[in-house]
């Protein structure tokens, strides 16, 4: 245990996703070591991010106004939408240029062990968007893992009578792994060869 100003910060950098106890006072001691200058600029970014970006009305991607930069873009095709976990997972399949559509972020997945059920994810503003009749298939590209598949398996059927092709990411992407780690070959591969689930 440090004193003070330098304890507190090596907590709440231990409290990010990833860093452990030794890495956060690693991080901490760098900073410590830092211009004020650099150090500076750290702050203004993350005070800007918390400042300046939302989520999408539409789709829940990360934005800098009500609609993100995908869904303000008149070019993009209405007809399809692709469905995500993560905004992570957006900048992943937007890297292989395998498709003009427009997304949908869930904001994670359905894992029963952490108490994650539908009701906790964008489900429910996904509908609106197929009322129109505009959209004639949704992609499913959840990450290739439990909570990926059980989030699929539920977007099927509950998909199955809305009337529109309902698809699934082609295997071939590494199992009980994360879409962004996929390369952009295997991923747009994946989105070439995805199958029809609510046949
Ligand atoms: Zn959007």
């Amino acid at each position: 245990m440090y004193e003070g100003a330098v304890q507190d910060l090596i907590d709440e950098l231990g409290r990010l996703p990833g860093v452990g106890p030794k890495s956060a006072q690693r991080i901490a001691f760098h900073l410590l070591q830092q211009d004020s200058e650099d150090v500076n600029r750290l702050v203004t970014a993350l005070t800007e991010v918390k400042a300046k970006v939302r989520f999408c009305e539409v789709c829940g991607n990360v934005a800098q106004a009500e609609r993100c930069r995908i869904c303000a873009d008149p070019r993009r095709d209405q007809t399809s939408i692709c469905v995500v976990e993560e905004p992570k997972d957006v900048v992943a399949i937007e890297r292989t240029r395998e498709f003009r559509g427009t997304y949908h972020v869930l904001g994670g997945a359905i894992s029963p062990i952490d108490g994650i059920g539908p009701d906790d994810l964008r489900v429910r503003e996904l509908m609106p968007r197929l009322a129109s009749g505009e959209v004639q298939e949704v992609i499913i590209a959840t990450d290739p893992n439990l909570e990926g598949e059980a989030t699929a398996t539920y977007l099927s059927r509950l998909l199955r009578d809305v009337g529109v092709t309902v698809t699934r990411l082609a295997s071939g992407l590494p199992v009980g792994g994360d879409l962004e780690y996929a390369d952009e070959v295997t991923l747009g591969r994946a989105f070439e060869g995805r199958r029809q689930v609510n046949a």
